[in-house]
């Protein structure tokens, strides 16, 4: 691809290397540029205004990215260990971003379930709410802290189905408590619906 000889960051001098959202930029700014536009798709992602919409422009940052990056990497012959490491961690996370756009809708439903955390030494239990659900997991409202990474026991109030998920992401929020991305480790369908429908968001 045929771009402009100069990177489009105010003053910046360096010569272009790739485009992103049709903007010329050097390799360093197109890397902090990469780096940006995942942190945002990424708090995004747990959001539930997060709209099919989002999910297509998202797709399409994410194909134009990992192609720009494979050809910054065959290409330039003066990458130093430091900036290969930078573009792989940019095609890691790009990656892991779309395998999560693939793995499905997600629902918007306030549940009532079980959070228990079995860490030797200070176990917990607290009712919570889900703010939506999807067939792998579901974004919580919960008082306590947790650690990306954690396992705990999802329990539905309901039904008493029992399942293990683990903390994928984490937030405190501005009003008190967090909200917490959590993903079941194993492939069931805790929720017991349908996913093969498109169906609106459902608010049971
Ligand atoms: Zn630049």
């Amino acid at each position: 691809m045929k771009i402009s000889e100069h990177c489009s960051a105010a003053d910046c001098q360096r010569p272009a290397a790739a485009t992103l959202a049709m903007r010329a930029l050097c390799r360093e700014h197109f890397v902090v540029a990469c780096y940006k536009e995942l942190e945002g798709a990424t708090r995004r992602l747990h959001e539930t205004s997060f709209s099919e919409p989002s999910a297509e422009a998202l797709r399409h940052f994410l194909e134009e990215c990992t192609r720009q990056v494979t050809d910054i990497a065959q290409s330039a012959d003066d990458l130093d260990n430091l900036g290969r490491a930078r573009l792989l961690d940019i095609v890691m996370w790009a990656s892991e971003l779309g395998s999560r756009l693939r793995r499905g809708p997600r629902r918007q439903a306030r549940l009532q379930i079980l959070l228990r955390s079995e860490k030797p030494g200070r176990p917990w239990e607290e009712e919570a709410k889900t703010q939506w659900i999807s067939r792998h997991g579901a974004l919580v409202e919960c008082e306590h802290t947790v650690e990306t990474g954690e396992i705990l026991q999802v329990i539905q109030v309901d039904t008493g189905r029992q399942a293990e998920a683990r903390v994928v992401w984490q937030r405190r929020r501005g009003t008190g408590g967090h909200e917490i991305g959590i993903e079941f480790t194993s492939a069931i369908n805790f929720w017991e619906m349908d996913w093969s429908t498109t169906a609106p968001d459902q608010n049971p």
